[in-house]
């Protein structure tokens, strides 16, 4: 089974390929046993404005941001090259701006 790795936040993930023809011609550049560019399941998802949503842990020479937070996703400024940043007002009354590894959406019975 192949391997990937979420080219956002890093996550490695199997990937679950039926199709290995499909996958070959998707990844033509990708050796045999390395890891194939591909989004996880917390990136994957769309975001949108009002959405609630939960930090990531992500620490860089930047950031540091502690997971679990909890918020409301206000806002998301576009930059279609290189990826969004995102307004969060987080349920302790902070306002952060955050890259989309930092936050996911939050899972329903999540709260
Ligand atoms: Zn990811």
């Amino acid at each position: 089974m192949p391997y990937a790795m979420c080219p956002i936040c890093g996550a490695m993930l199997h990937l679950n390929v039926s199709d290995h023809a499909a996958y070959a011609e998707r990844h033509p550049d990708v050796r045999s046993g390395d890891l194939a560019p591909e989004p996880c399941f917390s990136c994957f998802q769309e975001l949108l404005a009002g959405d609630r949503v939960v930090t990531r842990r992500l620490v860089n020479d930047n950031v540091a941001i502690e997971p679990g937070q909890r918020g409301e996703l206000k806002a998301i400024y576009v930059n279609r090259e290189f990826g969004n940043a995102y307004v969060v007002a987080l349920d302790s009354g902070k306002r952060i701006t955050v890259p989309r590894a930092a936050i996911r959406k939050r899972r329903d019975g999540e709260g």
